[in-house]
C-alpha cells in the first residue's frame, strides 16, 4: 500500500519506520527543511515510561490560583481571546476528576511499556546513535509531604510493572554525586532504574537517514501540506505547493499543525500548544548528572546527552506566543543553578522554546478519523519522544488491519 505520513517529527518518523517495516511504500511530507526541527528539536530528552501520569489530576486543582497569579510559577495560564484555549482549559478541568485521571494513568502506562519494547527493538536492529543511555531516573522532592505522597504511589506503579526505590537525601547524592551541593534542599527521591534518555533531534535525523537509505522511504522537505483532497469520504491526495501527493492511506503526525489541517475537514481535534523551554549545556565532567533527574518542586527535568546536559521545564498555556521567552529562560537557568550549580557553563547554554502538542487529558490521539483512510498519530504533549515508538506500532497495526495491543477507543479523538 502507498502510505503518506504527514510530518517528520519524532512521531511521523517512527510511524514511517513501522509502516516501512510492514512493507508499505512510504512517503513523508514535511514543511520544514529537515527532520525533527519543531517540538522534537530540543526537548527534555527523557524516555520516561513510568512517569506518564496525566497533567490533569485532582492534585493540580489547589494550585490553580498560583498558575493564574504568579509570574514565576512553573505552570502558567496566560488568558487570551481564543475560544480554543478556553475550550481546552474546560476539558482539562473535567479530566482532573480522580477516576478519569487514574484510568488515563493506567492506559498511558500500557502505551509507555509498549513504547519501551518497540524502541528497544529498534535500537537492537538498527545502528543508530542518539546519545541513548539506559541511565535510570531520579525524581527528587524538596517537600517531605510530596515525597511521602510519592512513596505511597509506588505500590500502584509496582503493580503496573515499575521497579522503583525510595531514597533519602544522602542516598540520592550517593546515586548521583552531582546533587551534592543540593543535598540540604532535598527531602528524598524515587529512583526508577529502567528509565532512559537520548537526544530526540539526533534520533530523528538518524532515523530519517535510515528510512531513506535502508527502507526506500521518500522524504519531501520544505513541502507544507496545505489541505487534503477528499472524494467520497476518502482522502485521495495531500495538496502541497509542489503539487498533489496521492496515496492509499495518510497518517497525520503534524504535531501542532494537526488541528489546523483537520479543522479544514470539519474535524475539531482537542489539542492546544503548551509552551516549554530548554537549555543545553556543555556539561562539566564529574559535576553534571549522569542519571536523569526531575526536580519535582520546580518541574524541571535534566538528562545527560553525551557530554552535554539538557535542562527543560515550564508549561505555559499561552498559545504559540513566545513573548515571555527571555524571562522564562532566565528563570529556568536560575532554577537549574540552584540544584546543579557546577554542571556546566550556564553562560554559553543553547536556549530553545517549544510547544507541546497537548490534549486536555495528556493522551495522544491515535486511530481513525471520519475519513476511512486518514489516520491520526498526534497530540503527544509532554511525552512524544517517550511514546513515539509504541504509538507508531499501534497506528501501523490499525492500518494493516491487525488488532492493536491496546484499546484504540481510549485514544480516539472523540473520546
Ligand atoms: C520543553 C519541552 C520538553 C519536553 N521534554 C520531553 C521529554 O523529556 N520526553 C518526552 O518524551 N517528550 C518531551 N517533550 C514532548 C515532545 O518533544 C513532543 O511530544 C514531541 O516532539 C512531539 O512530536 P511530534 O512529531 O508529534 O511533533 P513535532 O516534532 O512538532 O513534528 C511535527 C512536524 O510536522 C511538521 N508540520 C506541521 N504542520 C505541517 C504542515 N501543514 N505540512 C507539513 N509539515 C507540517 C512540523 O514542521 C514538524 O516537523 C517535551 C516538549 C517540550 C516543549
Amino acid at each position: 500500500m502507498r502510505v503518506c505520513v504527514l510530518g517528520a517529527g519524532v512521531v511521523g518518523l517512527t510511524s514511517a519506520y513501522q509502516l516501512a517495516r510492514d512493507g508499505h511504500d512510504v512517503t513523508i511530507l514535511e514543511g520544514r527543511d529537515g527532520a525533527a526541527l519543531e517540538t522534537s528539536f530540543a526537548n527534555g530528552g527523557q524516555l520516561s515510561y513510568s512517569y506518564v501520569a496525566p497533567l490533569a489530576d485532582p492534585s493540580v486543582l489547589p494550585h490553580l490560583p498560583a498558575w493564574l497569579l504568579q509570574r514565576d510559577s512553573a505552570l502558567r495560564f496566560v488568558p487570551r481571546l481564543d475560544v480554543q484555549q478556553w475550550r481546552w482549559c474546560l476539558s482539562f478541568l473535567l479530566a482532573c476528576r480522580g477516576s478519569r485521571a487514574r484510568q488515563t494513568a493506567m492506559e498511558m502506562l500500557q502505551l509507555g511499556a509498549l513504547s519501551r519494547d518497540a524502541l528497544h527493538e529498534l535500537v537492537q536492529r538498527e545502528a543508530i546513535d542518539f546519545n541513548y543511555v539506559r541511565n535510570g531516573k531520579l525524581v527528587v522532592y524538596r517537600d517531605a509531604q510530596a515525597f511521602d505522597a510519592a512513596r505511597r504511589k509506588m505500590a500502584y506503579l509496582a503493580a503496573a510493572g515499575s521497579d522503583q526505590r525510595a531514597l533519602d537525601a544522602a542516598a540520592c547524592v550517593a546515586l548521583e554525586p552531582a546533587l551534592e551541593r543540593a543535598q540540604p534542599l532535598l527531602a528524598g527521591g524515587i529512583h526508577t532504574p529502567s528509565e532512559e534518555a537520548g537526544d530526540c533531534y539526533t534520533f530523528g535525523v538518524a532515523l530519517a537517514g535510515l528510512l531513506q537509505a535502508r527502507y526506500g522511504v521518500a522524504i519531501h522537505y520544505a513541502t507544507p501540506v496545505e489541505s487534503m483532497i477528499i472524494e467520497a469520504a476518502e482522502a485521495v491526495a495531500a495538496r502541497t505547493p509542489h503539487g498533489e501527493i496521492r496515496a492509499d492511506a495518510f497518517v497525520v503526525a503534524l504535531g501542532n499543525g494537526s488541528a489546523p489541517l483537520l479543522r479544514t475537514l470539519g474535524v475539531r481535534l482537542p489539542m492546544y500548544p503548551l509552551t516549554g523551554y530548554s537549555l543545553t549545556l556543555p556539561g562539566t565532567p564529574g559535576h553534571a548528572p549522569r542519571v536523569s533527574v526531575t526536580d519535582l518542586h520546580r518541574k524541571v527535568v535534566y538528562a545527560p546527552l553525551g557530554e552535554r546536559l539538557r535542562i527543560a521545564g515550564m508549561v505555559e498555556i499561552a498559545g504559540m506566543s513566545v513573548a515571555q521567552r527571555e524571562r522564562r529562560l532566565a528563570l529556568l537557568r536560575r532554577q537549574a543553578q540552584e540544584i546543579f550549580p557546577d554542571a556546566g557553563d550556564y553562560a554559553v547554554a543553547e536556549t530553545w522554546c517549544g510547544h507541546r502538542p497537548a490534549t486536555p487529558d495528556s493522551k495522544p490521539l491515535l486511530g481513525a478519523t471520519p475519513y476511512r483512510n486518514l489516520w491520526l498519530n498526534t497530540g503527544h504533549g509532554a511525552l512524544g519522544f517517550t511514546l513515539a515508538c509504541g504509538s507508531a506500532r499501534v497506528i501501523a497495526d490499525a492500518i494493516a488491519g491487525r488488532t492493536p495491543p491496546l484499546d484504540l477507543g481510549a485514544y480516539s479523538w472523540q473520546r
